[in-house]
């Protein structure tokens, strides 16, 4: 067949009930509890089997239901309700009198995938959830945000499982009339599309607007009837295997998106890459600025990095993208004239400081070079993240590289169940998820009676296990499962069984089988006759690890066993709808990654603020999160060289936390129907996730700590045709060529102590700085504790003052420190310059004695 013209039929909706499609437009919705119980009041069966999605749900409701509604007064009147707080909080245009942005301000946050709602396929795991609730608390607090990436025709995979437990992937096609996008459009009111130079020629892409609350999100598609096949492929998955489709969406999403931007006459005063994918960004975003204030490569390249924010996720070199530069080159090709630069100059923002690196192209490595607010995703990650990438700064101190961190959150409306927040509502007051930070909100978490508590969270936990039951009666009987097993099936799982839920992604490193390192111990503690346990597994594993479908495999294979078949089981397809049901219910949240790398973990905060409690090995969140009034840890926090001998180690602590500690905890239920110590770390868990680990506080740790002083400096730098910028790349230029003469003397000590505490240390040094002078550069004392015979911890800086111009460019530098604690400690001396970190943070720039 050829030429098909689509056409789409929209269903009739009564005008007074004409809101519901306008909310069905707007994901905004997804978030709302009151929103989803307006849809489902309308049919819950039909609701649930539309798979939450308001736009197929209203396309399935019957005229006669809709006309029904149409004059049911308690209808309309929640409908009102609704529409009321939708104008408040999406469409009101309020200029928030203490908004430290200006009206033409923009924050551009890239993303290779967004995970929003279930029935938007556009992510695959963590990451997208993450950027998901990243929007979505902007808009709650009205950040001028937008958000760019990539429109998927497959998305990710769905999961299912044949018989013997083997894992296999559909890749179903989104219909775009099925969720709720529309075209973006340009300056003159027409379809937007871009272009971006491939190695065969254009790459055209057609833009999609999301609405997400107050926050578009715009999405670049290259599916387009008119372009070649393996054009339209380069949008097709997430995360291809084959390197040039993947380094093709690379380069759409970062210049794409950026040109996307421009094409609606969005010029952000901030970018934010979110993680490696998209750092192309800051490319078509020096050709930019470059164009639009008529400035040179050098000077652009002063303002770009001073306004972008980079969060880096992944703790290990390996897992991110390095392209042979031969195969960057032809998209680059346009900028050499673009930029007036050398392709040899483009291509070094993306070359590796690591040996042998001449001819490899490195995303991070680009991050690095475009932002000067580099960030990782949890305390501990952001230490990894500074001694893994500091070779890029060679002399640097460690905790001086210039990677900080902001440890990540949960959108937490999105997240609670709707009985815990009536709960919550009831206790703290209706506004208080507009403030779950506030320690004197939360607090009042204390005064819910515990029986209340306790019974909402088995109302949770019930729901839960009905969700597992219905999910495995359809699962099985796409496996075509005798009817023996079927009977059974539909009564797996136990509603007063302590139940622990491990859902998390397949791959080796989350370590699923630590539970199985000791098949009979796990096999007693889930048969219990007098403690019960129960475990639900969910996650996917990559459809090229082989080794993580291995491990799916063998979870099937022991939970066949008969005697074990109602104590665990595996629900496939993990995915936002499924996380929502398993954190909502679990009383225990399972994680056992092998320390350090889990850059944060979220799903286990989104239990958290449930009252679910976390048992984790410490690391990424819980290194911060971890307390013993509110959940358990496996080991210490203990690194290994021998992953067998940790496994060993670390699964033997694992049973022991759960039968010495966990189990006992649970069923220590004295007189009430629940365990008073339980109900108690509950709480607890709930105040620390709601005040620590919600987006909102993790947004606006990056509006405070990057967002305002990089549109702040992003405004300054391009004032006055961009005098500052320029001023900075002269400086810049002069610094260059002059700093390799500067020598730096070791410094001398006055006296030769002994020192005792309280005392000061005169020291001295000398400094040859040629034509530079004292007003351009730092000199410094730097000392700390000895660590070896070459390098001190903790160590800290104290600036040294000219004492003597000795003349020809020499200097006698002094100061005095003072000796704060006692110990052995060694001291050094050193040059960087003067000004911001940007200019600090310079590799060359750093001369020691
Ligand atoms: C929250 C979430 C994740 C991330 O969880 P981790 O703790 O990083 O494993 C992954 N997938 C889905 C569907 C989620 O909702």
């Amino acid at each position: 067949m050829k030429h098909i013209q689509p056409f789409q039929v929209f269903p009739i909706i009564p005008e007074p009930l004409s809101f519901l499609d306008t909310l069905s437009r707007n994901l905004w919705w997804s978030w709302q509890n009151d929103a989803k119980e307006l849809y489902k009041r309308i049919d819950p069966k039909l609701w649930e089997k539309s798979e939450q999605n308001p736009i197929v749900f209203l396309t399935n409701t019957p005229k006669e239901r809709l006309e029904e509604l149409a004059v049911d007064g308690s209808f309309l009147a929640h409908q009102k309700r609704i529409r009321d707080n939708f104008v408040i909080s999406v469409l009101q245009k309020l200029d928030k009198p203490d908004s430290p942005f200006q009206h033409n301000d923009n924050i551009a946050y890239f993303s290779m995938e967004f995970g929003i709602h279930e029935c938007i396929p556009l992510f695959a795991g963590g990451l997208g959830v993450l950027a998901g609730d990243h929007l979505k608390a902007a808009s709650d607090l009205m950040l001028p945000m937008t958000g760019v990436g990539l429109l998927y025709k497959h998305g990710y995979f769905r999961q299912f499982l044949s018989q013997d437990g083997m894992q296999q992937e559909e890749y179903p096609e989104t219909d775009l009339y099925k969720i709720p996008v529309e075209k973006a459009l340009d300056l003159s009111g027409k379809s937007l599309y871009v272009t971006v130079n491939g190695p065969n020629g254009n790459i055209r892409a057609r833009v999609w607007k999301l609405s997400i609350g107050r926050i578009p999100l715009y999405l670049l598609d290259t599916n387009l009837p008119d372009n070649p096949p393996e054009i339209r492929d380069i949008t097709a998955n997430l995360y291809p295997a084959n390197q040039n489709k993947r380094l093709a969406q690379e380069v759409l999403l970062g210049i794409g998106g950026m040109r996307a931007l421009a094409g609606m006459g969005i010029f952000p005063s901030v970018v934010h890459l979110n993680e490696g994918h998209s750092t192309f960004a800051g490319i078509e975003r020096i050709a930019q600025i470059i164009s639009k204030h008529n400035v040179d490569y050098k000077t652009a390249l002063e303002i770009v990095p001073r306004s972008t924010v980079f969060t880096t996720h992944t703790p290990v070199i390996a897992g991110h993208d390095v392209f042979p530069a031969e195969i960057v080159k032809p998209y680059l090709e346009s900028y050499k004239e673009e930029l007036e630069t050398s392709e040899k100059e483009i291509l070094s923002l993306g070359k590796p400081a690591w040996k042998d690196s001449e001819g490899q192209f490195s995303m991070f490595i680009l991050g690095l070079r475009m932002a000067q607010y580099c960030n990782g995703v949890s305390e501990l990650h952001g230490s990894v993240a500074r001694k893994m990438w500091s070779h890029v700064w060679p002399g640097k101190p460690v905790d001086e590289i210039p990677i900080s961190h902001i440890t990540n959150g949960v959108h937490v409306p999105s997240w609670i169940s709707y009985e815990i927040s009536l709960l919550l509502d009831r206790y703290l007051g209706t506004g208080w998820n507009k403030h779950p930070w506030d320690p004197a909100i939360m607090n009042r978490i204390d005064g819910i009676y515990d029986e209340e508590l306790w019974h909402v969270h088995e109302m949770n936990r019930t729901r839960l296990i009905r969700k597992c039951r219905e999910l495995m009666i359809k699962q099985y009987e796409k496996r075509n499962t005798p009817k023996m097993i079927m009977n059974d099936v539909e009564s797996v799982l136990d509603q007063d069984a302590l139940t622990i839920v491990f859902a998390r992604r397949f791959a080796t490193y989350k370590r699923s089988h630590l539970l199985f390192m000791d098949p009979e111990r796990l096999e007693s503690i889930l048969t219990s006759k007098t403690h019960p346990v129960q475990i639900i597994f969910a996650g996917k594993a990559h459809p090229k690890d082989q080794e993580g479908k291995d491990l799916i495999k063998f979870v099937i294979r022991f939970a066949q066993k008969p005697e074990l078949r109602h104590h665990l089981i595996f629900l496939e397809n993990y995915d936002i709808n499924t996380a929502r049901i398993l954190v909502q219910g679990a009383d225990v949240w399972l994680n056992t990654p092998r320390r350090p790398f889990e850059a944060c973990g979220t799903s286990g905060m989104k239990a958290a603020i449930n009252g679910g409690l976390n048992v984790g090995i410490l690391d990424g969140w819980w290194c911060e999160g971890y307390s013993e009034e509110r959940g358990w840890r496996i080991g210490k926090g203990e690194e290994y060289f021998d992953s067998e001998y940790q496994d060993n180690v670390e699964s033997q602590a694992l049973y022991n936390v759960l039968t010495d500690e966990v189990i006992p905890c649970f069923y220590d239920k004295k007189s009430n129907n629940y365990s008073q110590v339980w109900l108690s770390k509950m709480k607890e868990s709930m105040k620390m996730a709601m005040q620590n680990f919600c987006s909102h506080v993790m947004v606006s740790n990056y509006t405070k700590h990057c967002y305002v002083s990089s549109a702040e400096n992003n405004r300054n730098l391009l004032l006055n045709s961009a005098a500052e910028a320029r001023a900075h790349s002269l400086q810049r230029e002069r610094l260059r060529s002059l700093w390799k003469l500067i020598r730096i003397e070791p410094p001398k000590r006055k006296d030769q102590g002994p020192f005792r505490v309280g005392d000061t240390v005169n020291v001295s040094t000398e400094v040859f700085l040629g034509e530079i002078i004292p007003e351009e550069v730092d000199v410094q004392v730097y000392y700390g504790r000895i660590h070896s015979v070459d390098s001190v911890t903790d160590g800290k800086s104290e600036g040294m003052i000219v004492e003597e111009n000795l003349g020809n460019g020499c200097y006698i530098y002094s100061c005095a420190i003072t000796c704060s604690d006692t110990g052995r400690f060694g001291l050094t001396a050193r040059v960087i310059p003067k000004g911001d970190d940007w200019i600090k943070n310079t590799q060359d720039f750093l001369t020691w004695a």
